[in-house]
């Protein structure tokens, strides 16, 4: 019943509005400025990739209950990727927000799944993005630990209170159900990726960051001999 309740709950609003631009577009009684046309089409393509993802992130949940997804472990230049999620996330930062990045120089390779790993990066810069509505720095810190990678996705947004800090990794957890913040989601984003995380045997996490805002850490292993090794027999094959 959570399933249902939040999902098509988040499902009809990108439905309503694609059904509400299109009908415009339709109009023949409606003479429209192509200015007007252009951000009908807009309204379209942008809530169509809002649906697309809602249906990724129920996929990509189902595949991970069942045990059916598969991972491709191999070496994963940290830097590289974190600079191309962050690259791209500025392509469309909302007005108010600042998105840095920063890396310590000559990190070793982790063992991960790429895509996999990427998933997890977007979900929390879009998470930081999101959820600082009234706008502020969101900066993705890369650092080197004994035997891991470790990130750093901090803002000064809302924030989670400290009870909850464990809660918001459940599937469908939502702090603030009603959207009293007018911020929506499926819930299913940070459940993603902690399970994503656990197959990389690596760590996720959330601590408060200072006065306001949070910060998430990922941790994931340098990759070994063994990890290198196995991702050339992989190519190989
Ligand atoms: P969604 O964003 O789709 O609701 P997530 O699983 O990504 O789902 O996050 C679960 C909940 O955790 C969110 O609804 C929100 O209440 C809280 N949350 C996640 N990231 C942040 C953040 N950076 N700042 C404040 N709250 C957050």
């Amino acid at each position: 019943s959570d399933f249902v309740a939040t999902v098509s709950h988040e499902l009809r609003t990108p439905l309503a509005a694609i059904y509400g631009a299109a009908v415009t577009i339709r109009r023949v009684d409606l003479t429209l400025s192509q200015e007007m046309h252009d951000r009908l089409l807009g309204v379209i393509a942008e809530e169509s990739d809002r649906l697309a993802q809602i249906v990724n992130d129920v996929l990509l949940a189902s595949h991970l209950d069942s045990g059916q997804l598969q991972l491709n472990i191999g070496t994963v230049d940290a830097a590289r990727l974190t600079e191309g999620v962050v690259e791209a996330a500025r392509a469309h930062l909302p007005e108010g927000i600042t998105l840095t990045f920063d890396a310590a120089a000559q990190l070793p390779p982790v063992a991960a799944d790429e895509q996999q790993l990427r998933q997890v990066l977007v979900n929390l810069v879009e998470n930081a993005v999101k959820y600082s509505p009234d706008g502020g720095p969101v900066d993705v810190r890369l650092t080197k630990r004994p035997d891991h990678v470790q990130w750093a996705v901090s803002d000064e947004g809302l924030g989670i209170p400290a009870g909850e800090r464990r809660r918001v990794f459940e599937k469908f957890y939502r702090l603030d159900p009603n959207m009293t913040h007018g911020v929506g989601g499926t819930g299913l984003g940070l459940y993603i990726c902690r399970e994503l995380v656990r197959r990389f045997d690596g760590r996720i996490w959330v601590e408060s960051n200072g006065a306001q805002g949070s910060t998430f850490f990922v941790e994931i292993p340098i990759a070994t001999h063994g990890t290198r090794r196995r991702a050339r027999e992989k190519q190989a094959a």
